[in-house]
């Protein structure tokens, strides 16, 4: 059998690093297990649902790599959908309820004031035939709920370990709305049983849904026969840095605001959140490939992971380090530098948190430039000091080497001046490597106090 894994997010909103983050986790499992990735658009709640955050999601997934093998949508599957609704009426399984929202309100109330867990009362399985009849006559529309057995429900969670909840204590969960509309924890169910998901991957959050959910396999494989139900892990959901949830809305944790405001790098992102709330050490990757090679489920730890953006940061600066011209490139044009080089990138990448910092420095090397130049005398003897061109990464060494003889300056007051003088700055990349970037031309009149 081989291994099919489904990232199902509900495109109704921007995806944040924590859904990013199980689309990853899904991913990981699916290709370390040579097995396949399903996109799918849980999209049922049409009110909510907008054609461009399922645009972002593909760009989100895209971006980061996350490529999928097969992609569905729920909202093409009502037809399906009505027909396993039509079955599970028939097999009893799924029983019309009339209460209004205001109704089921008041018995919740009422059971949470006598200390007794919300679960619902079941009345609607005692209604007559007749007690229907008038209800519908009185212009009420049935909703559907799923009838639970009262029996155990049990898995091993690949995250949780051995799980255990008892159907009486749940409530028989709605499974279409009272406008015939079905709802998520049906449609999941049926598309990871359609689409033969092996196992399913996703959020703590979930756990209680799972046990639900499992009740509702087993139902559908005895009307319909079919396959088994799948394997879960349920991944403790990331906090933000004081430990509170990351909600769907907070923009700036969008992966849409860490690509184009905060200027983060794929890899930053995927070698952060491959790692996260894992045993393994949080290190700067360049390729998804080493993450599948380091990738197992049972590294997850069951303890909750924080986010920190900052720590991200960080991470985007080791990556940029690291990442060889040609990764970069492409970025490197989009922010106008369109003839930026290899020796250009290697020299200023060491300087670098973000790539569009790229840019200062291009204007160091390649636009005019007010140096600080005190100290004119001494500048002046080091101007004179150049070495013809062509120059290479040994021009610096050569030159500040006769600067020194010259002037017998060492250290700081030998280098500082000449820094700032050749940069306008006190602190960048190395001058070796920038030296030769800026030319003879500009250096000499950036010495001579010119703005060049
Ligand atoms: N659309 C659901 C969500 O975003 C999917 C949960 C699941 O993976 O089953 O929470």
């Amino acid at each position: 059998m081989s291994v099919a894994v489904r990232f199902a997010p509900s495109p109704t909103g921007l995806l944040h690093v924590g859904n990013v983050r199980l689309a990853l986790v899904n991913w990981l499992f699916a290709r370390k297990a040579g097995g396949n990735f399903l996109l799918r658009l849980d999209d049922t709640d049409e009110e909510r649902s907008k054609p461009e955050y399922a645009e972002g999601i593909e760009r989100d997934l895209t971006w980061l790599g996350l490529t999928w093998d097969r992609f569905a949508r729920e909202s093409d599957r009502y037809g399906r959908y009505d027909e396993v609704a039509a079955a599970l009426k028939a097999s009893g399984r799924l029983y019309p309820c009339y209460e209004t929202p205001e109704e089921l309100n008041l018995k919740r109330a009422s059971l949470v004031s006598q200390g007794r867990p919300p679960i619902y009362d079941r009345a609607a399985l005692r209604l007559s035939d007749a007690d229907r009849a008038r209800l519908e006559s009185e212009g009420r529309t049935p909703h559907w709920r799923f009838k639970l057995e009262h029996t155990p429900v049990e898995w091993t969670d690949l995250v949780r370990g051995p799980v255990h909840f008892e159907g009486s204590a749940l409530s028989d969960p709605v499974l279409i709305r009272e406008d015939g509309r079905p709802l998520y924890t049906l449609t999941s169910v049926v598309d990871d049983a359609d689409l033969a998901i092996t196992h399913v991957i996703r959020g703590e959050d979930h756990v209680a849904n799972t046990a639900v959910q499992i009740q509702i396999f087993e139902a559908l494989t005895n009307i319909e026969g079919g396959g088994a139900v799948p394997v879960f892990a349920h991944l403790p959901l990331l906090t933000d840095a004081t430990g509170q949830g990351l909600s769907k809305r907070l923009g700036s944790l969008s992966v849409a605001s860490l690509r184009e405001e905060e200027g983060i790098e794929p890899m930053a992102l995927a070698s952060l959140l491959a790692k996260l709330g894992t045993s393994d050490a949080i290190e700067p990757r360049l390729t998804l490939d080493e993450l599948v090679a380091e990738f197992d489920i049972a590294k997850v730890s069951r303890a909750t992971p924080k986010f920190d953006p900052e720590e991200l940061l960080r991470l985007n600066a080791r990556i940029l380090h690291l990442l060889p011209f040609e990764r970069v490139a492409a970025e490197l044009a989009a922010l106008g530098l369109e003839e930026a080089d290899a020796a250009f990138w290697e020299a200023v990448r060491p300087n670098l948190s973000r790539v569009a910092e790229a840019r200062d420095w291009w204007a160091v090397t390649h636009a005019p430039v007010a140096p600080a130049a005190d100290d004119p005398a001494f500048l002046a003897e080091a101007a004179a000091l150049l070495p013809d061109e062509p120059w290479d990464l040994s021009t610096w060494g050569t030159w500040t080497g006769a600067v020194k003889a010259k002037t017998g300056r060492k250290g700081k007051d030998l280098f500082l001046p000449l820094r700032r003088a050749l940069t306008g700055r006190d602190h960048g990349p190395e001058l070796k490597n920038l030296l030769p970037l800026i030319g003879r031309t500009r250096a000499e009149k950036r010495l001579a106090g010119e703005t060049a």
